[in-house]
């Protein structure tokens, strides 16, 4: 049926019409007084929900332009990184960093296991010259469900004392609680199309005092994401170049809703349904692909042992309406995945449920 589809995808997520409201409106001049306040607005909520006094620059970018920001304006050619690879993020991260000459070295796990801290720790140790300019990861792996104990392998890059933190924080903030401060992340890469309750087209990347440090000797190449201007703009609740106005009037609104929910009751919102789909699934038989303790709060991927999962979707499409995301890579057709990020409720999990327990009934 028409504009019956239901999003359960992570990314992009569905919008609260009160954000789709707020985006039909014309656009206003971006150096006028009233865009200005919005500007402002948007910096002091977008510092709330990243829990942190440093600047959050907002590009116009996807997920990826943010993840990109993060590595060109903080490192040079030839520089040596660690970079987490457990999925097709982590290794996308692997694979941005090589284009741009560094000396990556990769630390891997089997997609939909997490990374391994000591295996982080070994290497930042051994490393007594301070070479390591960088650690990498991704900190929900969107694509295996996996969330990735950032926090230890935090505390081993503090321990290191020179390295950066950089993190692929697309599909947890907003989600999970990541205390920017507390923890000391250095760059913290996101996209609107995920936790934000937002269509897609804004990045956003946090950056720390000790980053802009690393700043000023940075040599990679870089104009339209160089993040020097837009701080100053931040400053001046202005913006380099010409935004996406009625996205930052989404933004807007989502923030506020955000504000209203309240950061603990949001977190709480995604552990609780995260839960409930784990334990849905289980009962219905059908084995997770993550383990429980180290389970993703945005995405659930379902691996079936009796169903190709690329029919369970489609019928869960066609006949339901409840548009799911596939396994990416080698895991197409082995897996699928169940959204649950950002404007989700209680009701949007057991009604997937229910169409998934009538779809397994009707594949046999
Ligand atoms: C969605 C996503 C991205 C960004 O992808 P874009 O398509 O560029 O927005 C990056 N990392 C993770 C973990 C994601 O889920």
């Amino acid at each position: 049926m028409q504009d019956k589809l239901m999003l359960m995808i992570p990314g992009p997520t569905p919008v609260p019409e009160r954000v789709l409201l707020a985006m039909a409106a014309h656009p206003i001049g971006h150096r006028s007084g009233d865009f200005s306040a919005i500007i402002g607005e948007l910096n002091d909520n977008l510092k709330w929900l990243h829990q942190t006094k440093n600047e959050v620059l907002t590009l116009c970018v996807s997920g990826t332009g943010a993840m990109e920001a993060g590595i060109i304006n903080f490192l040079s050619a030839g520089d040596s990184v660690l970079v987490g690879n457990n999925g097709k993020f982590g290794d996308r991260w692997a694979k941005m960093s090589r284009k741009f000459g560094l000396e990556v070295e990769e630390i891997s796990a089997e997609w939909g296991h997490p990374l391994d801290p000591e295996a982080f720790r070994a290497k930042l140790e051994a490393d007594t010259e301070k070479k390591i300019k960088a650690v990498i990861i991704t900190h929900s792996e969107t694509s295996t469900g996996v969330l990735n104990d950032l926090e230890t392998i935090n505390k081993h890059v503090k321990a290191h004392g020179e390295a950066l933190i950089i993190v692929d924080a697309v599909t947890s903030l907003g989600a999970v609680d990541l205390k920017i401060d507390e923890l000391g992340l250095d760059v913290v890469a996101s996209g609107s199309q995920k936790g934000y309750m937002i269509p897609p087209g804004l990045g956003f990347v946090a950056v720390s005092d000790k980053a802009w440090k690393a700043y000023e000797t940075a040599t990679l190449p870089k104009f339209y994401l160089d993040l020097a201007p837009y701080k100053k703009a931040n400053a001046k609740n202005s913006s380099p170049f010409t935004p996406p106005i009625n996205l930052m009037f989404a933004l807007q609104a989502s923030l506020q809703m955000m504000k209203e929910e309240g950061l603990e009751n949001i977190f709480a919102r995604h552990k609780r349904l995260t839960q409930l789909t784990r334990d849905k699934v289980k009962a219905l038989g059908l084995p997770l692909f993550a383990p429980d303790d180290c389970a993703s709060y945005a995405v659930t991927a379902v691996a079936p042992d009796k169903h190709d999962a690329e029919a369970i979707r489609s019928t869960m499409r066609k006949k339901y309406d409840i548009a799911l995301a596939g396994g990416q890579d080698h895991l197409k057709g082995k897996i699928f995945r169940i959204g649950h990020l950002g404007f989700m409720s209680d009701r949007d999990v057991l009604t997937a449920i229910a169409a998934l327990e009538a779809t397994l009934k009707e594949l046999g």
